[in-house]
């Protein structure tokens, strides 16, 4: 038998937090038959709900989940961790502006940046889900040098299986039929959803969407915004932000990272720029990539059209304007 990995989730009295540890505990994130010990962290006042988040997952009586930490001691929540799921943040609330939701977010960040270099397993590989997810993970990077840059990541999966999920709408075939879409850039709503490579599979063979869609005005605007718009609209059907949906992305994005990609299929992340398609190195920026043996690598030699290359760099560049407030908050 396997030997349990160690999976940190923190906000994990949260409401993603509550779709995601279970989903985890059954073998979603790491497979079947990975046995998983979950450590889950959150603050001081949300203590006595994550230990009812504990009581539930000791009498869902998973079979492969060995053992659970709750905990509000950082150190504590990063002992040992190989994967880390970084879920804890300060939701934007009513009145609060951008500066305000990026300084109590990255000083966060940057606590927790040093907490995981000093105690989480050698290798760990980080996903940062809360909001700003990209600029949070760029400071968890800037601040725990000893962990390797192409470690840390942040989640753009769900808005790339809400671009899979439209165009299988749109087309009435079945999502698993649709891939390789892209989402490019930061996960806020400049990101650039990008189905100029994306296929769909018939009796036939691969045919690209764009043919079978048949109608690039809906595709290079309803379809863009819809994607971008899509957590909005979740909120004002839910009266809150999308959750079981943003846990199974997080799922599926540390699955593919760890287990690999399929063969011919691609799917997004926000990874560390190496540079590549001009995006200015360093910067945490969503691009399509393959996995294998626990690595992620950028797709590379994509066409760019003028169109797609004036989102991407628009993205960018709101991704530089996030960088130097979130420096600016932390002096
Ligand atoms: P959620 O579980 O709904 O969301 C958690 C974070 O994920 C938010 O930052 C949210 O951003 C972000 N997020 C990223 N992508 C998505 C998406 N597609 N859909 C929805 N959310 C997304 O928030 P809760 O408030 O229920 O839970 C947060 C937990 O974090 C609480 O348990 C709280 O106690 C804890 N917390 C921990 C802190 C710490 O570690 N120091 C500090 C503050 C809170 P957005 O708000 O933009 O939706």
């Amino acid at each position: 038998a396997k030997n349990p990995m160690r999976v940190l989730v923190t906000g994990a009295a949260g409401q993603i937090g509550y779709a995601l540890v279970p989903m985890i505990a059954r073998g979603v994130m790491l497979g079947p038959d990975q046995p998983v010990i979950l450590h889950m962290l959150d603050i001081e006042p949300a203590a006595e709900a994550l230990n009812g988040v504990k009581m539930e997952l000791v009498d869902a009586a998973f079979p492969l989940l060995k053992g659970v930490v709750a905990t509000s001691d950082v150190v504590e929540a990063c002992k040992d961790v190989n994967i880390a799921v970084m879920v804890g943040g300060f939701p934007r609330k009513e009145g609060m502006e951008r500066k305000d939701v990026m300084s109590k977010n990255v000083s966060i960040y940057k606590a927790q940046a040093s907490a995981l270099e000093k105690h989480a397993a050698p290798n760990c590989k980080v996903l940062v889900v809360a909001n700003p997810a990209n600029t949070n993970a760029l400071i968890l990077k800037e601040f725990a040098p000893s962990i390797p840059e192409k470690n840390i990541t942040c989640l753009t999966r769900l808005d790339h299986n809400r671009a899979l999920g439209q165009i299988s709408e749109r087309l009435k075939v079945h999502v698993s039929d649709v891939k390789n879409a892209i989402i490019w850039g930061n996960h806020s709503s400049t990101q650039y959803p990008d189905v100029n490579h994306a296929t769909v599979a018939s009796n036939s063979g691969e045919k690209p969407v764009r043919e079978i869609v048949a109608d690039d005005n809906w595709l290079n605007s309803e379809f863009i915004t819809t994607v971008q718009q899509r957590g909005a609209a979740i909120i004002k059907a839910r009266k809150l932000s999308s959750a079981l949906s943003a846990a199974s992305s997080a799922c599926d994005h540390i699955r593919d990272w760890v287990l690999g990609t399929p063969k011919g299929t691609w799917v997004s992340m926000g990874v560390h720029s190496d540079g590549s398609y001009g995006i200015q190195k360093g910067l945490i920026y969503s691009f399509p990539v393959t996995c294998e043996n626990g690595e992620w690598s950028i797709v590379q030699g994509l066409k760019i059209d003028e169109f797609s290359r004036a989102k991407m760099d628009a993205t960018a560049k709101e991704l530089v304007e996030e960088k130097s407030l979130a420096y600016s908050c932390l002096n």
